[in-house]
């Protein structure tokens, strides 16, 4: 265990005990979160369409509400407005009145789902072609109407396609778990070949799903996030593994195991490495009790020396032992 945990340290996994190698190596489905882990989270503003606003302001108000999360989502509407030098104060609505205070309004960011909660109404057909195109729409609001859509596309990596194919070739089942809307989500999953996707989750959905679906249909669950908005989900799996550590301060806390690249390839790697300790471990167990108990019973007639029993009884079965477990470290990813 401990040449396993080391080794897969030095190729950039960090696992945080022996158990979850015990346990991956028995996993048979994996889910993954969408954005910024099968994605590659740098999304791209694709779209900007201010409804009675100026695009300009539409990506103002958006920025200054993104400003407050951390979404993959956020960030580039953040840095877009950044990029366009239309920053944050630049939103006229939010007043001081000198010696009394501020007046602001109410604006919303969000998904669909969010403004039918809302009951504010939004152009449909507008948003079903853009998602159609496999762009992430986001619209935005005042109190009473939407005012702005923006819509947002992600890379698929090529690693990702590659990664999914040779988990899927190794007898695990695949399933994408995410917030986003079902036609981006359809999308989605159909070019990277997953096996099967839930869309239009909440986090709170998506540690039910992780718990009354997976877990009922597959036994024990591992689940992949880069621990925005799926940290409950990694925590409740029974393997959570958070990617991109570098970086990232929520993922790595709540997973049991780490990938310090935003790297899925990895994955194929862990699996491969627990299988081959728990192999390892099974054979040092069996050759242990083989040899002492053979030497037990050849005492009897007078056969084993005290220097026999020295050297293959006890030092030499351990360094076999060793021996066998170092061979872990010549697997690579
Ligand atoms: P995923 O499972 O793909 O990682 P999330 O659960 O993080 O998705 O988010 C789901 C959806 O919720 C997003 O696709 C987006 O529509 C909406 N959303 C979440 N956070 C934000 C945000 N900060 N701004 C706008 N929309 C957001
Ligand atoms: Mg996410």
């Amino acid at each position: 265990m401990v040449s396993a945990i080391t080794s897969a340290a030095r190729n950039g996994v960090l696992i945080k005990g022996s158990t979850y190698i015990e346990e991956i190596s028995s996993i048979r489905v994996f889910a993954f979160d969408k954005t910024g882990t099968l994605t590659e989270g740098k999304l791209k503003i694709t779209d900007i369409l201010g409804i009675k606003y100026s695009n300009k302001d539409i990506l103002s108000i958006a920025a200054f509400l993104e400003s407050l999360s951390e979404h993959p989502i956020a960030k580039a509407i953040v840095e877009e407005a950044k990029k366009k030098g239309n920053v944050l104060k630049h939103v006229e609505d939010f007043k001081a009145t000198p010696g009394k205070g501020i007046i602001g309004k109410i604006y919303y960011i969000g998904n669909e789902r969010m403004f039918r909660e809302l009951s504010i109404n939004y152009p449909i057909e507008i948003v079903k072609k853009l998602q159609d195109e496999g762009k992430t729409v986001i619209l935005i609001g005042n109190g009473k109407k939407v005012i702005g859509i923006i819509a947002v596309m992600d890379k698929i990596g090529d690693a990702t396609i590659k990664s999914i194919n040779k988990l899927k070739s190794m007898g695990i089942r695949t399933e994408m778990i995410t917030g986003d809307n079902n036609i981006t989500a359809r999308a989605i999953a159909k070019k990277i070949g997953i096996d099967e996707y839930h869309a239009n989750l909440l986090p709170d959905d998506k540690v039910k799903l992780i718990e009354e679906h997976l877990a009922k249909k597959y036994g024990s669950v591992a689940m992949v996030g880069d621990g925005v908005n799926d940290a409950p989900a990694l925590a409740k799996a029974n393997v959570g593994i958070a990617m991109g550590a570098i970086g990232s301060d929520i993922a790595p806390k709540t997973a049991d195991i780490a990938l310090m690249q935003d790297d899925l390839s990895k994955l194929p790697y862990l699996i491969e490495l627990s299988k081959k300790t728990m192999n390892v471990v099974r054979q040092n167990i069996i050759i242990s009790i083989l040899v002492k108990g053979i030497f037990a019973i050849l005492t009897f007639p007078g056969f084993i020396t005290l220097w026999l029993a020295v050297a293959i009884g006890d030092m030499g079965l351990s360094l076999v032992v060793i021996l066998n477990a170092m061979r872990l470290s010549l697997i690579k990813p």
